[in-house]
């Protein structure tokens, strides 16, 4: 049975997109369209949006979110911004190694684990993503990539440090490609994924966990990979920029 702890989260990534106006126009269409959501909501935004919007979802149930942060709280780091300051921006969560950090900007599981270290000591709730490529896949590796990816992201932190984390599983082949993983495909990537949380925490971890699954989710197939057991919510990009298909989304019905 699906724990009570495990509350559906739709979160739009925007990443780097939209202008300020644009942002609050579309950060306007998600709150309305909270009153009829499904779940929890969440939107990543530009960190230069993110005090308009914050503004905008002041008093909504929708949380707000960063992209990514650095690892150290403040210093001669040009460039990043860190967790800290997502927090004191207005965010309450955080993404952390999305597979374009990864893929585009050389993002280690090291990393990933100390990113996780701060966004928690600043308070925020971190959305750790995962994923294997379409290689890996083919080549029979996609488990012990998300394995390593697991270890390696969560590595060193009690499950007491870990009690609000949320896990995406983003095949790398279907973001922004338009492929999504069948349903049966995200089911079996979840349910891997939790043995995995639970081979490092035991079952009660596993079991409170949120998996989300990332990866061309639509408003027409969010239902479907919402009926998985193991789905406990989606990470959405390009549908996350189109008020009316977000919207869908956050609706979602699921049996
Ligand atoms: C993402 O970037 O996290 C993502 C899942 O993108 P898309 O929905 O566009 O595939």
């Amino acid at each position: 049975m699906t724990s009570p702890l495990r509350r559906p989260l739709i979160a739009g990534n925007w990443k780097m997109n939209l202008t300020l106006a644009q942002s609050v126009e579309l950060a306007k269409a998600v709150k309305e369209g909270a009153a009829s959501a499904s779940g929890e909501t969440a939107v990543a935004v530009a960190f230069t949006a993110i005090p308009v919007v914050a503004e905008v979802l002041r008093g909504s149930s929708v949380r707000l979110s960063g992209q990514d942060c650095h690892w150290e709280a403040q210093g001669a780091y040009t460039g990043e911004v860190s967790a800290e300051m997502l927090k004191d921006a207005g965010c309450q969560m955080v993404i952390l190694g999305h597979s374009e950090r990864r893929k585009l900007f050389g993002e280690s599981d090291e990393q990933v684990n100390r990113k996780l270290g701060a966004a928690l000591k600043a308070g925020l709730t971190p959305i750790v993503c995962v994923g294997e490529t379409l290689d890996e896949r083919e080549t029979q590796k996609t488990w012990r990539v998300l394995e390593t990816q697991i270890a390696g992201g969560l590595k060193g932190f009690a499950p007491a440090d870990l009690s609000k984390i949320v896990i995406a599983y983003e095949p790398v082949w279907a973001i922004g490609t338009g492929k999504t993983a069948t349903p049966a495909q995200a089911q079996e990537a979840h349910l891997f994924l939790r043995g995995q949380l639970k081979k490092l925490h035991g079952d009660a971890f596993a079991q409170g966990t949120r998996i989300l699954y990332g990866g061309s989710v639509t408003a027409e197939n969010v239902d479907s990979l919402m009926a998985q057991s193991d789905v406990d919510g989606a990470l959405v990009g390009g549908a996350s920029l189109k008020a009316d298909a977000f919207k869908r989304i956050m609706a979602f019905k699921a049996p």
